[in-house]
């Protein structure tokens, strides 16, 4: 197995994936679970998300192609290449098919919906913003990202889940995935010139109506709020008092 760079959505778990794709190991087959494949080896398993545009493509290794992020290779000498010019694929290491099919793709309004109108989520003391945050229950919704999508949603970060009323889920279920593809539509290449500066995964700065803008004024038409910001579990979060409430 080769990687041709340290992440795509998220930094790879080398340790792990070369463990599961050790040399002398054997494929199992492939299957599909929700919106991922998973590729098993007597090692373990990986559950792969192709994102918006990832896909597997015969590898010509050690010629690396365009956008060829992964390589597997096999002992007839063939390779496999995942391609992901997005790069909003991830690959990761599982141990339970349980794990895989609950995280909520944030790219897709309905499967957003399903984890919203979840009773154990609705009736939730925790945060708003840390259930977004929970990997568990969403793959890959960072800091950033939670933080501008509440803010257009006009729900505080510090609510209860308990109290986010059934039209604001529809609202965060509707504002995430436009919010996130556009992030990557901004990014291309400058993604990772971004991250390295600022350490944190994507983002944009025309995308941070919110994120990072303490006492600020708010920018949403017709508010004449000033941004707040606080920590929650750690990590600071920024909310316009006037409009998210
Ligand atoms: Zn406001």
């Amino acid at each position: 197995m080769r990687f041709h760079r340290p992440d795509l959505r998220f930094p790879f778990d080398k340790k792990s994936l070369e463990r599961i794709f050790s040399q002398g190991s054997t494929f199992l087959a492939p299957q599909r679970v929700a919106k991922q494949l998973v590729l098993r080896t007597e090692q373990g398993m990986v559950a792969v998300s192709l994102g918006m545009s990832g896909s597997f493509l015969p590898s010509q290794y050690p010629k690396v192609a365009l956008h060829e992020h992964v390589t597997l290779l096999f002992q007839d000498g063939s390779a496999l290449a995942f391609i992901d010019p997005r790069r909003f694929g991830f690959w990761r290491p599982v141990v339970s098919y349980e794990e895989i099919s609950k995280a909520a793709d944030p790219l897709n309004p309905r499967s957003l919906q399903e984890v919203f109108s979840h009773p154990a989520f609705r009736r939730s003391l925790r945060s708003i913003k840390d259930a977004l945050m929970d990997q568990t229950l969403i793959g890959g919704l960072g800091n950033i990202y939670a933080l501008e999508a509440l803010f257009r949603a006009g729900v505080s970060p510090r609510r209860k889940c308990l109290r986010v009323k059934p039209q604001e889920y529809l609202r965060l279920a509707e504002v995430i995935p436009p919010l996130l593809a556009h992030a990557i539509d901004a990014g291309g290449s400058t993604i990772s010139t971004y991250r390295r500066l600022h350490g944190e995964q994507g983002g944009f700065q025309e995308l941070h109506l919110v994120y990072d803008r303490t006492l600020e004024p708010c920018l949403k038409q017709g508010c004449s709020g000033i941004i707040q910001r606080c920590v929650q579990s750690g990590r600071s979060s920024w909310w316009c008092p006037r409009c998210q409430k």
